[in-house]
């Protein structure tokens, strides 16, 4: 069996000993692979192994994979979850089906007017600050539902949820109070909203806490695909 297939397998474990830990269904957690900087031949073996959910975080790149796999595997699920700028929002709309890192109603816009009337809407999750000053992407907490209704006139996207990155953390107890904010802010928007059935926290660092603090989705790259090298990295 190849690495990457026995690293799903293993990871999928993780997931499922931490749900039934906190008596939850292994089933409402989905494993994102997170494949940026990955060749394609690395999300080859995962697809080979049956997974269909990958995440990408820089434009060009991406962009590059969604258009190698649209011909073999048009079923993929591609999830932008990198910072965006204005001026990379038209391939974004065109090539994801969703995007986790909206944190302003400027980039929603424009994502809403760009996206292709033969393509399902645009679902996309709001980026929460949960770290304070330590972090400078996502909105603090307390805006947060106010750029919702914003994004609810917005036709061509849809907000499926809440995701975050809070600052890297080793000790469980802390990773578990640092999930805990966004956890009860999704808790009380599910009550009125429909379709509001997402939230996309944990990394390969603390995916135990994330899922008994309710994350639905969880973006795992290294404990899939090893680790990473940005030496050729553009940006
Ligand atoms: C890179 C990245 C991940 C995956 O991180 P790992 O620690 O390798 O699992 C998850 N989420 C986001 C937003 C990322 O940029």
């Amino acid at each position: 069996m190849c690495s990457i297939k026995q690293n799903l397998v293993q990871v999928t474990r993780q997931i499922s000993v931490a749900a039934e830990k906190c008596g939850r269904d292994e089933q409402s957690v989905t494993l994102m692979a997170v494949s940026k900087t990955k060749p394609i031949s690395d999300i080859e073996a995962a697809v080979a192994a049956g997974h269909t959910c990958f995440g990408e975080n820089y434009v060009q790149e991406g962009v590059e994979k969604v258009q190698y796999f649209n011909e073999k595997h048009p079923s993929l699920d591609w999830h932008f979850i990198g910072p965006i700028q204005s001026n990379k929002t038209r391939l974004i709309a065109e090539h994801f089906g969703w995007v986790h890192t909206i944190d302003r109603f400027k980039t929603a816009k424009r994502l809403s007017d760009q996206r292709p009337e033969d393509m399902p809407p645009l679902q996309v999750l709001i980026q929460v600050n949960t770290s304070g000053e330590e972090s400078k992407s996502g909105i603090p907490l307390d805006e947060v539902e106010s750029l919702a209704r914003d994004i609810d006139a917005l036709p061509r996207i849809t907000l499926r949820g809440l995701m975050c990155i809070p600052q890297p953390e080793s000790d469980y107890d802390r990773q578990m109070s640092a999930f805990a904010p966004l956890s009860a802010l999704f808790t009380e928007m599910q009550v009125t909203r429909d379709n509001f059935d997402t939230l996309s926290m944990g990394m390969s660092g603390d995916l135990e806490a994330a899922v008994a603090s309710g994350s639905t989705m969880v973006r795992i790259g290294t404990a899939v695909f090893g680790a990473r090298d940005y030496s050729n990295k553009e940006s």
